[in-house]
């Protein structure tokens, strides 16, 4: 197999030759068919998160089709066309696993960060932690819904029920959750960078009430705001767009300091919380609802050996949606 591999923080990834691996006791061998790129491949080969494994093969918004089957697993069959998703592994046993609250599991692993993901041509997936995707729809198409668009979910259930949604940051996260939130019948109020008229004409297409920069104002009080861009400046902002009890989710698995602020922006029962990865019952309830949302994913293909290429790009801001490599 191929692979495109981190083999120090900071450096290029590097176009490597590794041996094919066997599945093992519960995990599944795909051939990898289309691997999103996201934020938190940057945040990964820069070096932004704990403990990484290094070297690493990045990439967590895996689709591909099962050709090897380890032993004890159960209802996936060679030839299935899978998702794998940003947590790759979770123990089952700790207190978070137990509680249901898988997604913040004291012993996980994480696909593309602790253990190696899709920018390859093939990868050793958690059977578990493989969603079985059907026919519909394009690899590559399909991609960003295994994380910008799991994620966003996620948000969106903790966003609640409000009405008037703000989104800060319209990347691929964005671009899918303003996609399920009108699709939900509420009205969409989407943040972007300053000045960044194409992206907010983009926001507009796909059924945004309202789009302007993040340091306006929107037109109405918001219900709820999801910060998906890694700007911690934008919490303060966001809190004063909320209503009295609304809530502000901060999607990101990274941001920039948070400023200080005065308390009364917080004030009259507003809420202000994180998101963390994922449970396996956000991917079901998600994939399944996708198809029927029909939700549209703007992507940009890149060949797998242009992934620095694709990671240049979307730190630069160059494409509109998401960057999926293709091996
Ligand atoms: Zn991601
Ligand atoms: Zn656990």
């Amino acid at each position: 197999m191929h692979a495109m591999v981190l083999k120090k923080l900071g450096a290029p990834l590097e176009w490597t030759d590794l041996a094919d691996r066997h599945p093992g006791p519960g995990e599944i061998r795909l051939k990898v068919a289309a691997c999103g790129v996201c934020r938190t491949d940057l945040h990964v080969v820069d070096g932004e998160l704990p403990d990484p494994k290094v070297p690493i093969v990045p990439g967590h918004e895996i689709i591909g089709r099962i050709d090897a089957v380890g032993a004890g697993v159960e209802g996936l069959q060679v030839g299935e066309r899978v998702g794998v998703p940003w947590v790759g592994h979770t123990c089952g046993v700790c207190p978070y696993c137990v509680g249901g609250h898988e997604n913040l599991c004291d012993r996980p692993l994480f696909t593309g960060y602790t253990r190696d993901g899709g920018f390859a041509t093939a990868t050793i997936a958690d059977a578990r932690y493989a969603f079985p995707l059907g026919e519909a729809g394009s690899d590559v198409t399909l991609a960003p819904l295994l994380c910008a668009g799991l994620i966003g979910w996620r948000s969106l259930v903790i966003a609640g029920e409000g009405q008037k949604l703000g989104l800060y940051g319209f990347g691929a996260a964005g671009h899918i959750v303003a996609q399920v939130a009108a699709w939900q019948g509420r009205s969409v109020f989407a943040f972007t960078r300053p000045g960044d008229a194409p992206t907010q004409a983009f926001a507009r297409r796909l059924g945004a009430t309202w789009a302007g920069g993040s340091d306006e104002r929107p037109p109405e009080t918001l219900d709820a705001a999801i910060i998906f861009a890694t700007v911690g400046d934008l919490v303060p902002l966001a809190l004063k767009a909320v209503r009295k009890g609304g809530r502000v989710v901060c999607a990101g698995i990274h941001m920039t300091d948070i400023p200080s602020f005065p308390y009364r922006v917080l004030w009259e029962e507003r809420q202000l919380v994180s998101v963390a990865n994922l449970t396996r019952q956000d991917g079901i309830d998600f994939l399944r609802l996708a198809p029927q949302i029909g939700i549209v994913t703007q992507t940009t293909s890149y060949p797998l050996d242009q992934a620095n290429q694709a990671l240049a790009d979307l730190r630069a801001g160059r494409f509109e949606g998401a960057a999926v490599l293709v091996p």
